[in-house]
């Protein structure tokens, strides 16, 4: 079971758009949206819209045939431009903020019955840090822009 805060706390710190750009898909501002080519199918005029305001991206071409609409958040799409589960895809996410400062990776190895062995798992506190540490740099930008 993945706790909603872990959801919420990635597409806190993935802009939809920014993501989506670093995947190598060309964005170009329409009105309050972005438009690109839809990665999910061979898409020729850009049917790909992400609406920023709402963090949330559709295919308005051939992925949301018969009256069903294909899209989602930045998990999902990340989940399909991937090819992996939900899970998969939302620990990537965790690991690829690029604005986090640099954390420690591994845990330092405990000796156990003289054998080195077992980390101890660090990953959902590092995450948590990371994500206060991210919260408070972008408050403090945000403040420094206005
Ligand atoms: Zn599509």
């Amino acid at each position: 079971m993945i706790p909603a805060e872990a959801i919420a706390d990635v597409k806190a710190r993935h802009d939809l758009a920014g993501f989506i750009e670093s995947c190598g898909i060309a964005l170009k501002r329409h009105g309050e949206a972005y438009l690109g080519l839809c990665p999910f199918h061979e898409d020729r005029r850009p049917s790909l819209s992400i609406s920023p305001a709402k963090q949330s991206w559709c295919c308005l071409g051939a992925c949301s045939a018969g009256g069903k609409v294909l899209g989602g958040d930045v998990v999902e799409f990340a989940r399909r431009y991937w090819g992996v589960g939900f899970r998969e895809a939302l620990q990537r996410l965790g690991g690829a903020t690029s604005m986090a400062p640099p954390v420690p990776r591994r845990a330092p190895l405990r000796v156990v019955d003289g054998r080195k062995s077992v980390r101890p798992p660090v990953a959902a506190d590092l995450l948590g840090q990371v994500a206060t540490v991210y919260h408070q740099l972008r408050r403090q930008a945000t403040v420094g822009s206005t």
